[in-house]
């Protein structure tokens, strides 16, 4: 029987309540399926053990999870460490080097749960969000001099590269070719932004030639945002830069419901290094240590994590599993104006697991 080995990295804040729930899921869904175990390897990275060594994992840190089959990941981000300290110091220090450029953002509105927007119930907003994630505004790239003086400059420098630029977009066009809308939108601020952002332009025509069978527009990201929450169902599949997708794809997680439910995949699409499975929200200092935190962000990404180690009817059965249990009002978390806590919800998933019959 195949067992594939998983990093679990809950990180800081809720990621621990949310990774264990999701550890548990994916425990009964494996049993459930029966062709396939889990062995999952917990590492306690974070912002506990950098303020403890300096360090938010060890030097080797990277060497120790290269082979497992995925990352299992919480969130990154503590009250008395910079944000910023943390995002390049773990999260970052992960997705970078394993060249996790496809950051995936798949966006529903799910059986039992209101979107804020009057008339949008279900159907009309189905979104996936492309998101690139290995250069662009997060390249890293950028200084400062002269701290705490007058003439005091500080840049960060976008970088875009041909080669980063044709690999999302041609990522993105396969996806949106796998949907059955086939259809794109490519998002820019090319009216603004007269290089980097005309090159993107550029480069989806480009790729488009190569995908005759999938339609495409583009919009301008300010403009996106109206189109978003005016027009929900004219949009499909979507590819932006890494800043423009990051605020837009919390945007689609607000207009779906609440940011607890919202998951991620960040792929390396060749599979040289591991794809890391992450809930999109962040550590909620304000819930932590409550039991109330939402699993079902990290849910949804556990149903990614399977469709990507090849597991199509075990994905196909969590995420049956998760509409199951979000259809029903009292296993609603606070979030979502319920009064369940994280356990219920995780028992719940797991007992629609194990009840579910459906054989594909
Ligand atoms: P956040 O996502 O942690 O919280 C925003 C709000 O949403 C809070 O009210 C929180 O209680 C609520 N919320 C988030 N997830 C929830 C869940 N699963 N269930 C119920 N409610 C939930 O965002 P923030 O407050 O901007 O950031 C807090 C920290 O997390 C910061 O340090 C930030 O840098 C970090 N962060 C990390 C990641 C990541 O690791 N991927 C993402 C976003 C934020
Ligand atoms: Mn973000």
């Amino acid at each position: 029987m195949k067992t594939y080995r998983i990093a679990a990295i809950p990180g800081d804040g809720i990621g621990s309540e949310v990774i264990s729930a999701g550890v548990e899921a994916l425990t009964a869904c494996a049993k459930r399926d029966g062709g396939f175990t889990f062995a999952f390897d917990h590492f306690d990275w974070g912002s506990e053990r950098y303020k403890k060594t300096g360090a938010f994992m060890p030097d080797n840190g990277r060497d120790l999870i290269k082979t497992h089959d995925a990352i299992l990941f919480g969130s990154a981000g503590a009250p008395d460490v910079p944000d910023h300290v943390t995002l390049w110091g773990l999260r970052l220090a992960i997705c970078q080097p394993f060249d996790q450029y496809a950051n995936v953002r798949p966006t529903r509105i799910l059986p039992g749960i209101v979107s804020p927007l009057r008339n949008v119930s279900g159907p009309e907003l189905d979104w996936v969000i492309v998101r690139e994630n290995s250069e662009g505004e997060y390249a890293g790239v950028g200084g400062r001099v002269h701290r705490g003086l007058p003439e005091e400059v500080a840049t960060d420098v976008s970088m875009f590269t041909r080669a980063g630029v044709a690999r999302i977009m041609r990522f993105a066009f396969a996806l949106a070719r796998s949907r059955p809308r086939k259809f794109l939108t490519v998002v820019t601020k090319s009216n603004a932004q007269r290089h980097a952002m005309v090159m993107w332009d550029e480069i989806a025509a480009e790729v488009a030639r190569e995908f005759p069978d999938v339609t495409w527009d583009k919009m301008l990201v300010d403009a996106m945002t109206m189109r978003m929450t005016l027009k929900p169902e004219t949009l499909d599949t979507i590819v932006a830069t890494n800043l423009h997708a990051d605020i837009l794809s919390d945007l689609a997680a607000a207009l779906a419901g609440s940011l607890g439910i919202a998951p991620t995949a960040n792929l390396n699409p060749e599979r040289q290094f591991p794809s890391m499975f992450e809930p999109i929200h962040g550590s909620a200092f304000d819930i932590t240590g409550k039991g109330i935190a939402n699993p079902i962000g990290t849910f949804w990404s556990s149903v990614m994590m399977l469709e990507h180690l090849g597991e199509p009817s075990a994905a196909a059965r969590l995420m049956r599993a998760i509409e199951k249990v979000t259809a029903d009002k009292s296993l609603h978390t606070p979030d979502l104006g319920g009064k369940a806590r994280t356990a219920d919800v995780t028992k719940a998933v797991c007992d629609a697991l194990a009840g579910d019959n459906q054989d594909d």
